[in-house]
């Protein structure tokens, strides 16, 4: 399945994990954790441990961190609120920072949001202060800097209709530029920063959200409908990250054709396709990784051999999936 594999870096010795650690604690007053299990820092609830792992809370702290890794070419992976990855049970090689920078400023009608900010919040912001524009950010269990980097959307709007710039710390050479959408190439579900597989991430730091004024009415109106088109259409409360596959470009939905095929309910392990989405694969909470990887393949083969489409994931497998041919056979 042609995926992207972000956070498949190198594995770091005991001995680096130490070092690296107390270095990063004295020099930039951030804690870090050794071998730290990540499946609870997803939405899905799988995925094995990160070599190092910190919280940042600030984007002093962001901005340190990716510096300092830059420095020692010390693998980095970025964590969201982990709501569109399946992280592989091996876990993820070197430092995984959780971006928890989480500041909001209105200035005008415009909003800008830290990177940690939870997607759900700036919507809710912008209600507070009568204005619309990212109502559908409500839906989108994920931080501004998920969603930029994915080009986040639901309900017929996304980040790239509302963006006004975002900030990015180049993963090249560690410079801090600002882009539009154009220049960050969003497009449905994608961004130039996605296609970075290889070497250091860019890292989005701050966004900033064009918003109109509007009647409180409207706005609580048009939020109370994602409420309950999520409640009736999504298994909300289930460990999932999300539709796995992206829609194809034209014609039935991802989900639609995997309902035709009669996947709903197939189950691997403790993976399952819901029956309310047939696009969710669900956790029972006893699921590895690999098996919700292996439901993805057979729901991908399935639609391909019946209706001849080739589904492409939406969600991301990250981590080490070095031993993934072998765990199929
Ligand atoms: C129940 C459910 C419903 C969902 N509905 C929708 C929907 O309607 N529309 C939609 O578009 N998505 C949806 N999603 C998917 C998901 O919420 C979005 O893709 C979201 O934008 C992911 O953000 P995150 O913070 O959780 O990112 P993560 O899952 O933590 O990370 C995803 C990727 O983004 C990268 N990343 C995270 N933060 C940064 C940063 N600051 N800078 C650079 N890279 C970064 C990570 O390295 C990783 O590669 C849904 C998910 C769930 C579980």
């Amino acid at each position: 399945m042609e995926s992207l594999t972000p956070g498949a870096g190198r594995r770091l010795t005991e001995d680096e994990k130490l070092r690296l650690g107390s270095e990063i604690q004295r020099r930039l007053g951030v804690r870090t954790s050794r071998d730290e299990p990540l499946a609870r820092f997803t939405t899905m609830r799988v995925g094995g441990p990160a070599d190092l792992f910190a919280v940042v809370r600030n984007l002093f702290e962001l901005r340190g961190l990716c510096r300092f890794a830059r420095a020692r070419e010390l693998p980095l992976f970025l964590l969201g609120r982990g709501s569109d990855l399946v992280i592989s049970d091996r876990g993820i090689g070197g430092l995984v920072v959780q971006v928890r920078a989480e500041g909001t400023r209105l200035e005008g009608t415009r909003l800008t949001a830290e990177a940690g900010v939870p997607m759900a919040r700036l919507a809710t912001v912008a209600q507070e202060a009568g204005l619309a524009g990212v109502e559908f950010a409500l839906a989108i269990p994920g931080t501004v800097g998920g969603a930029v980097w994915a080009n986040a959307g639901a309900h017929g709007a996304d980040v790239r209709g509302v963006l006004v710039e975002a900030s990015v710390l180049s993963g090249d050479d560690g410079s801090e530029r600002t882009f539009d959408a154009e220049g960050l190439g969003l497009a449905y579900r994608d961004s130039r920063l996605k296609h970075r597989a290889h070497g250091f991430p860019d890292v989005v730091t701050w966004a900033t959200f064009a918003l109109e004024p509007a009647e409180p009415a409207l706005i609580a109106g048009r939020l109370d409908e994602i409420r309950r088109w999520r409640r009736a259409h999504q298994p909300l409360g289930l460990r999932s990250a999300g539709s796995v596959f992206r829609n194809p470009p034209e014609g039935p939905s991802a989900g639609e054709l995997i309902d035709r095929a009669g996947l709903k309910g197939r189950r691997i392990g403790g993976a399952s396709v819901s029956e309310r989405h047939a696009n969710f694969i669900v956790n029972d909470g006893l699921g590895t990784a690999a098996d919700v990887r292996r439901l993805a393949e057979l729901v991908r083969w399935t639609v391909a051999e019946r209706f001849g489409i080739e589904l492409q994931p939406e969600v991301v497998f990250a981590g080490d999936w070095s031993d993934w041919q072998e765990a199929e056979s």
